[in-house]
């Protein structure tokens, strides 16, 4: 028998959107990484554990995969809603981060780690300021990360230029090297708060450290028309007149495209990230997601910022993705629920570049999720999948393990103190 650390098992096992779900399935874990992932009739025989975990009514499956946040933006949830992008981000949310400090961003982005985790998110994709302080928190609370500080031409609340952010991305790059849990990103805010030299330079930074290059881009009619005016062409290909579009870019939304800018994107193998409630919200419009699948592009899915959504609830955010393209083209084949959940998984991990992510196997990291089915709205399970991307809530989320390291159990966060971090937050709403 070989020995393990962990033997979770459930009623029904999801490894990957696009196999069979296992009845009675179970996953061995030893340190941060999955042994095996089959029945547990088999895993009992080849497994002692030194810890079991066994859910009669728990559907376990891959860590859900936040591929575009804002997290401590939680801290503006609510604060101004119902208004165009433009009045919203430059009346409301500037002033407002502009009183940001580090202390406020550790409180928000703690908010946010405890609502992913309740949702049933393993790793998230975070650009915002102080991002130094935001890995510090993702560090000591055992989530995913992969970080970047926002890069803007203006002065931010955290720096003065955009060379100094880029100069703290360096410096980040270096102090975080290795973490088995955080890796660093680049991040130009948008094609239209960067000037072309900052969005080189950018480049030049992502491809000395081979790190990944996170941007909004094509999110509004507004940014079009703007990139048209002052570059003559789409916000998408004068990113690739600056060499930007490659396999390295993840491009946040792409709301707003051409013909040309889909066979651009699929051509330099571009990750685009999908974030339909925040899209929605702000009157943005659809991504053409069914467009993009087709051109074979990988399609992740993000919440964006609490701001702009306004949770950070991925269980949600699938059903959103895949009632939308269905109502939209007046076609309910679109965006199965196998889709949806790839985008949260499988797919996310493909937009990372990381195939150890996203599926339960030997050898793929041990970040997992097991969802209560004994619930009046999850029963009967004809179809997990279906159940969980079409019927499940973040209430039913029991347990989530990162990284072998179990952050929720039963329910409880092993992490972070709610009722500590709720009392802090009362202390800065009075
Ligand atoms: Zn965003």
């Amino acid at each position: 028998m070989e020995s393990v650390d962990y033997l979770i098992s459930g009623e029904v096992l999801i490894s990957s959107p696009d196999v069979d779900p296992i009845p009675r399935g179970a996953v061995a874990i030893r340190g941060d990484t999955i042994v095996a992932a089959g029945p547990l009739s088999e895993l009992v025989r080849r497994f002692v554990a030194q810890r079991t975990i066994d859910r009669p009514a728990g559907l376990i499956l891959p860590g859900l995969i936040n591929a575009h946040t804002h997290a401590a933006m939680v801290l503006f949830r609510g604060l101004a809603d119902d208004l165009p992008l433009k009045t919203w981000l430059e009346d409301h949310i500037f002033p407002a981060e502009a009183r940001l400090t580090p202390e406020l961003v550790r409180l928000g982005t703690e908010l946010a780690c405890a609502e992913m985790i309740r949702c049933g998110t393993t790793g998230l994709v975070d650009m915002y300021l102080f991002e130094d302080t935001v890995a510090s928190v993702i560090d000591r609370v055992g989530l995913r990360a992969w970080l970047g500080e926002g890069i803007f031409d203006f002065p931010s609340p955290a720096f003065s230029s955009g060379e100094e952010a880029l100069r703290e991305t360096e410096r980040m790059m270096e102090k975080w090297r290795g973490h088995p849990r955080i890796t660093i990103t680049v991040d130009p805010h948008t094609p239209y708060t960067c000037r072309p030299e900052l969005l080189r330079r950018s480049l030049e930074v992502a491809e000395a450290n081979d790190a990944l290059i996170v941007i909004h881009v094509a999110e509004t009619e507004w940014e079009v028309e703007e990139a048209m005016m002052h570059h003559g062409c789409s916000p998408v290909r004068y990113l690739d007149r600056l060499s930007l579009l490659g396999e390295r870019l993840l491009a946040i939304h792409c709301v707003n495209l051409t013909e040309d800018d889909i066979s651009l994107l699929a051509q330099r193998k571009a990750r685009v990230v999908h974030c339909p409630e925040s899209n929605l919200k702000l009157g943005s419009g659809i991504a053409p997601v069914p467009q993009l699948l087709d051109a074979g592009i990988i399609v992740a899915l993000g919440t964006d910022g609490a701001a702009s959504n306004n949770d950070l609830d991925l269980l949600s955010e699938m059903d959103t993705a895949a009632k939308l393209a269905k109502g939209l083209k007046r076609d309910p084949t679109l965006i199965s629920a196998s889709d949806a959940l790839s985008m949260a998984t499988t797919w996310a991990a493909r937009a990372l570049h990381r195939e150890d992510l996203g599926c339960l196997r030997g050898g793929a990291r041990a970040d997992l999720v097991v969802v209560d089915l004994d619930q009046v709205h999850l029963r009967p399970c004809y179809n997990p999948v279906s159940l969980l991307v079409y019927a499940a809530r973040s209430g039913d989320v029991q347990d989530v393990m990162v990284a072998g390291s179990m952050l929720m159990e039963d329910r409880r966060l092993t992490t972070i103190d709610e009722g500590r971090l709720l009392k802090d937050l009362h202390k800065i709403e009075s």
